[in-house]
């Protein structure tokens, strides 16, 4: 604490991202990267705009970068907010669309750890409703809630850090139910398996999609993510963007973006193999003792009945494994296993054999 600071820094009780280790041989599964290189394309293309071009400050709506994700997901470019990560769009989505006076916005107890970080941030009022006992999101609970004193309901679909997944056909009860609430929901992880919303963004003026390169598109390190919603909703995010930050994508991060999108067999492969070792990995655990909640993300949410998981974290450390662990009471017991290549899934199975037997 500095004399220095502003009274409201001090007040700041900031977001904890997972370690980020000097030490290069260790098996990193806590942070929900991907374990695969990016495309090859992807490359190729950041390489290409290193040249003459990098002196020139890069398109401030990204308008190459918003044309082939709209077309990649038949939406109109419009409908497409591009920044940098989905943590930046999110930021912007929370003072753009979130802060009312005298109201509300509602999120999981056990979800994603930014939103309470970013609702501090911007002195937003919030409201957690409780996971069912198996961990799910159950919407009647908010549709429960009295709508007039809220604003917006966010949640990411796969929820983290159970990795549990809802249908879109339930999402769309809510922004049926609630029209004048914002629905964000936070996609980070729907190529995993889960239903995509996108598909609802025409038909719904209070529909927010995020996403992010971060995870399927194993470019955590490009920092591009974006928001999908309608025009006019979306105009709300601009006004921020440009009162903040008029270049949050740079060229490299724009020529890589759109080079992944363009590698659609690469997704598609890559995606489908951490599927695989996810049914994989499960089985190897729940045979192992653990309990397995039933994923649709590129992670698994476990925990064993005789081993504490703060222990079975330190035990994995020591054989050069990282997991993610969260001090939450309620989910104190389970650990957090990113799903790795198939080679360091096995070598988790055989650490974690000697641990627990
Ligand atoms: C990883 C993650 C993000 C952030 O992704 P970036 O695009 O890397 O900022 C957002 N939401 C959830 C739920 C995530 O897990």
């Amino acid at each position: 604490m500095s004399a220095y600071w502003s009274d409201f820094v001090k007040t700041l009780d900031p977001y904890v991202p997972g370690e980020q280790p000097k030490q290069t041989d260790l098996i990193k599964l806590n942070t929900n990267e991907s374990p695969f290189a990016p495309s090859p394309a992807v490359l190729d293309a950041i390489r290409q705009a290193t040249a003459d071009q990098l002196r020139l400050y890069p398109s401030p709506e990204s308008d190459r970068l918003r044309a082939a994700v709209a077309r990649y997901y038949d939406l109109s470019e419009d409908q497409v907010f591009p920044g940098n990560g989905s943590d930046e769009v999110l930021a912007h989505l929370f003072l753009g669309l979130f802060r009312h006076q005298g109201k509300q916005i509602l999120f999981p107890d056990i979800t994603y750890s930014f939103y309470p970080v970013y609702c501090r941030l911007y002195d937003i009022d919030y409201q957690n409703v409780a996971l069912a006992d198996d961990f799910s999101i159950r919407l009647q609970d908010y549709l429960a809630l009295p709508p007039e004193t809220v604003s917006a309901v966010i949640f990411p679909n796969p929820n983290a850090p159970t990795g549990m997944a809802i249908g879109r056909d339930e999402i769309e009860q809510l922004l049926i139910q609630r029209p004048q609430w914002v629905v964000a929901v936070d996609e980070a992880y729907v190529d995993f398996g889960a239903q995509s919303c996108v598909p609802l963004i025409k038909k719904y003026k209070n529909l927010v999609v995020l996403q992010t390169l971060s995870k399927s598109r194993s470019l955590a390190g490009l920092r591009v993510g974006f928001a999908f919603a309608q025009p006019e909703l979306l105009e709300g995010l601009v006004r921020v963007k440009n009162s903040f930050n008029s270049y949050p994508v740079d060229r490299l991060a724009e020529a890589g973006a759109i080079a992944a999108f363009e590698d659609q067999s690469y997704f598609e492969q890559t995606t489908r193999e951490i599927v695989q070792t996810r049914e994989q990995l499960s089985e190897a655990m729940r045979a192992l003792g653990f309990t397995v909640l039933p994923s649709k993300a590129n992670f698994i949410f476990v925990s064993h009945s005789q081993y504490d998981a703060a222990q079975l974290l330190a035990s994995l450390r020591s054989h050069a494994i990282l997991v993610r662990h969260f001090r939450h009471p309620r989910i104190a017991s389970f650990l957090r296993v990113t799903i790795g290549t198939k080679k360091q899934c096995e070598t988790l199975i055989k650490s974690l054999s000697e641990i627990v037997s």
